[in-house]
């Protein structure tokens, strides 16, 4: 499996666990932008959300569930956070392993168009 995301999930590659369960891993992104800057994924890789059908989009209700409790458990669930999903070329997706950008700690700028 070429998937660096697959590699980080099977431990070929290390990373800064914030949150693990049997459906999830959640780590320290390497590059952040922000004071947290989280990547939450599913265990079961898919390139992106648009290859996730509908019965299997419980996954995506429990990474928000995830997220929810990560923010609690670092305290910026009070200042409020991002979530960001980039999708294909377009959205500027680089890793295809569907992830769930979680950004936090800052007033983060406004989006531009
Ligand atoms: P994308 O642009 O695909 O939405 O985001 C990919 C993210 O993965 C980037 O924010 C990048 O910094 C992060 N990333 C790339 N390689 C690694 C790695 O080996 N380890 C970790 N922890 N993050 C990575
Ligand atoms: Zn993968």
């Amino acid at each position: 499996m070429s998937c660096l995301f697959c590699k980080i999930i099977d431990g070929e590659i290390p990373c800064t666990k914030v949150y693990e369960d049997d459906k999830v891993l959640a780590f320290n992104d390497i590059n952040p932008i922000a004071p947290y800057h989280i990547l939450v994924i599913p265990k079961k890789h898919y390139d992106s959300i648009i290859d996730i059908d509908e019965k299997d989009m419980g996954i995506v209700a429990h990474i928000h569930t995830v997220i929810n409790k990560i923010s609690s458990e670092k305290g910026f669930d009070k200042t409020g956070f991002r979530i960001v999903n980039n999708c294909g070329e377009d959205g500027g997706q680089e890793v295809k392993h569907i992830h769930y950008h979680v950004l936090g700690g800052k007033k983060l700028p406004v989006y531009e168009n």
